[in-house]
Parts: C-alpha cells; structure tokens; sequence
C-alpha cells in the first residue's frame, strides 16, 4: 500500500518508537572507545552488568540474587526464552503457553520439538491465569509454565497474589515458572508491576526475564537478561554458551548504567505511552468501541466491533483507512474477537489515525 502512495499508519509494531536516552549511547561510546572491551565476554556475561541487574532486583522489588549463579546476560530476551524452552524441555514434552500470548512462546516450544498447551487466560478474570481451570492431563504432563506480566498482547496487570498462586501451581504440579517482565517498568500512576520472586521461596521453582527493549527504548541493542533459580540459570547458559558467546561489552556497559539510573527517564516515557493510550481509548469510546484501560504497556487490547472477525477488522482498518492493527488471533485462538493497537507513533500522528476512524464507516462491514 506503502509502494501506491498511501500513507500508512502502523500501530500494529510492539516497539517503542521513542529514542535510546542520550546517557546510555554516551556510555555506549565511551566503552566503545576502550580496547579492553573488544574482546568476548564471558558467557555468563559481563560482572558490571549482572551486579546491576542485582542491584536493581534489590532497589526495585527487595529480592536479593547472586550475581555469579543466579543472574545471566542474555541478546535480548527473546532468545533466552527460546534457549530456556531447548534447555529445559524434551522432545514430546509439554509446555503450558498463555492463549492469548507473545507469539514467540508457542514457536519456541515447536521448534524444540514440544507441546505446547493452553494456559486458558480470558477478559472475566481480567487475563489472570485461572488455574483451577487448568486440565489435569495438562497439569500432570507440563514441564514448564510460561507467564508474562504486563502482558503482551492483553495489556493485563496483575498484582503479587497472582504471582503466589503461580508459584504454588509451580511446587504443586512439579513444573518450572518462566515469568516474562519484558514491560516491567511501563506502568502508569502509582501502579507497579510485581516480580514473581518477591514470593518467598519463588527461587526454588521460578526464573524471570527482563530486557532493556521497551523500558529504554533499546529494542536493537539485543540486551536482557535472565535471574532466578540457578539449575535453570545453569542449563540455558549451558546451551547458551555452545550457541553464541554473549553481548558486545560496550553493550552490556551501558545496560548497566541504564539499570543503575534513577529511572527518571523510564518513568517519562511510560508517561508518553500512557497518554497516547488515554487519547486513543476515549476515542475508542465515543466510537462504542470497548476496551479496558490498562495500568501499563504500549498497547490497548480491544474488542472488535460486531459482526466482525479480528482478521476481518483489521483488514477493514487496513484497507478502509489506512492502519495496521494487529488481530488478536495472531496471539493464539483466545485472541478471537479483539485486536491489539500498539501506541508506538506520536500523538500528532494518533490523532490523524483517529480521524480516520471517526471517518470510518465501522457499523456498516458485513463482517467477512
Ligand atoms: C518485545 C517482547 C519480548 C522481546 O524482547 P527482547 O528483549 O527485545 O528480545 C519478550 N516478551 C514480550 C512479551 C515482548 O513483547
């Protein structure tokens, strides 16, 4: 559409469009600078950079981690999670997976050759997991349960009580807990999203990821990591360390400084995301389309309006007026009957999206 000259409007990316704050490129460059960082480094990843992945789990959530065993670079938090599921999980194997969820989960659990089964998530518990819900053939054979708060693409939040449920399903049922925080610090107000290992004892049964993508703009920079219980830790760097020799230094240098600010900066940007998403949904609502307000992420979860299917809205969108949206059902088959708006341009350019809208003749689809 873009090669006819029409002048698209993508809210469909889950990437932050906003710039690498000014501090973190400057460490980048001083780094760069020094020879000493231009060799490998080590597979755990650098010292400077899992201390202030530690210190930061301190400051943040008042969980201690040892930064030698239980802390581990990863190039971004994509791969850690693919590696984990190759690491810690058989052939045949099974593997619960949010429906709705992060595409990359049910890939990954294909490409070692597992199952992945539904861990039923849905709009009545606000997208919490509902684990009583869980079938027991499901509970008896899952290996590992994947979870993510805030989440992508719902942009539910939950509070510690969810994460005490987890852990206890985890112990129950003898699975490992992979919590996925890549949206940790994107919160709105005085709301802050929890870490599963604040649970006493989550260690014995949990890992985390964390990533640099989205909380400083830094999706390029490949910088994330994994904490948590050590014989997981141990395991994916196992495997880690035949597949790829960590980050570039300068890279992890300046993640740590990042991590070791003020977080002023992050807190900003949240600010940014949670006023495009303020504009975006009462416009949703003076269009009757509904959508619950989140409490953090860059994204509104919305319900399709009827008749429609979530591929056949999104195609009006795109073909009607000019925007990419992206279906729920590209998150699995729960994500049927909504669709996911990523808040990733700027407010200038939310509000021509929204004027098309307004132009849009929404009730009239025939729903194919
Ligand atoms: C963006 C995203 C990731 C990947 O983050 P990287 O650290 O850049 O690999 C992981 N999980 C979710 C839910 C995401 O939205």
């Amino acid at each position: 559409m873009q090669a006819r000259g029409v002048d698209v409007i993508d809210l469909g990316i889950g990437a932050p469009d906003l710039p690498t704050p000014a501090f973190i490129i400057d460490a980048l460059a001083e780094a760069a600078r020094l020879p000493a960082n231009h060799r490998y480094s080590s597979y755990y990843g650098c010292r400077e950079f899992r201390e202030a992945v530690a210190s930061f789990y301190r400051q943040r959530y008042g969980v201690e981690l040892n930064p030698d065993t239980e802390v581990l670079t990863l190039i971004g938090s994509k791969e850690g999670i693919a590696h984990l599921i190759q690491a810690v999980v058989n052939p045949g194997e099974t593997v619960l997976v949010p429906n709705p969820g992060y595409p990359v989960y049910r890939s990954a659990v294909h490409l070692s050759g597992a199952k992945a089964v539904d861990l039923p998530l849905d709009a009545t518990n606000g997208y919490a997991p509902k684990f009583s819900d869980v079938k027991k053939s499901y509970k008896d054979a899952a290996k590992l349960m994947l979870l993510n708060y805030p989440a992508n693409p719902t942009a539910a939040t939950i509070e510690l009580s969810t994460y005490l449920e987890a852990v206890a399903f985890s112990k129950e049922n003898q699975l490992l807990l992979a919590n996925d925080m890549a949206y940790d610090l994107i919160t709105f107000r005085d709301y802050q999203s929890p870490s599963v290992l604040q649970v006493p004892d989550a260690k014995d049964v949990a890992i985390e990821f964390g990533s640099l993508s989205k909380s400083f703009n830094m999706t390029g920079w490949r910088i994330g990591y994994a904490v948590g219980n050590k014989d997981a830790i141990k395991a994916l760097s196992t495997l880690k360390s035949n597949l790829d020799s960590s980050q570039f230094l300068p890279i992890q240098l300046a993640a740590a400084r990042a991590l070791e600010s003020d977080l002023a900066v992050v807190k900003k940007h949240a600010t940014v995301f949670e006023k495009r998403m303020e504009k975006m949904h009462a416009a949703l609502q003076r269009l009757g389309i509904s959508a619950e307000k989140p409490r953090g992420t860059i994204f509104l979860w919305v319900q399709v309006p009827k008749p429609y299917t979530s591929a056949a809205f999104a195609e009006k969108l795109l073909e009607d007026a000019g925007i990419i949206i992206t279906p729920g059902t590209a998150f699995g088959t729960a994500g049927e009957g909504y669709a996911r708006i990523a808040l990733t341009v700027d407010e200038q350019r939310l509000d021509e999206a929204i004027i098309r809208l307004e132009q849009l003749d929404i009730k009239g689809g025939n729903g194919t």
